[in-house]
């Protein structure tokens, strides 16, 4: 096989990957809610300063698309600092004490 075809066939593979990704990822746009999960805010995903602010969890297994506006998704993100921190058992402190 040529190099040049080698490199032809690459191209065609990349392509079709991305193009499997880019479907995929519009089959998740598609399912994106149109509020937040947690507090039910609207959610405009024809805004682009939304769709670039909220935070989008895909859970694939589960084949879901959770949405949380910003407000939201700095508690959750408090919430899980402060639960970790008072786990002395969690993986992050054992790591810390192997230091
Ligand atoms: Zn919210």
């Amino acid at each position: 096989m040529s190099l040049k075809k080698i490199k032809r066939n690459n191209q065609k593979r990349i392509k079709k990957n991305l193009e499997k990704d880019m479907k995929q990822k519009m089959h998740m746009f598609d399912k994106l809610g149109e509020e937040c999960l947690a507090c039910k805010e609207k959610f405009d995903k024809t805004d682009g300063t939304m769709v670039s602010s909220w935070n989008v969890v895909v859970r694939e297994d589960e084949d879901k698309v959770n949405l949380y506006c910003p407000n939201c998704w700095e508690f959750a993100q408090k919430i899980v600092k402060e639960v970790f921190n008072e786990q002395p058992s969690a993986k992050s402190d054992v790591l810390v004490e192997e230091q």
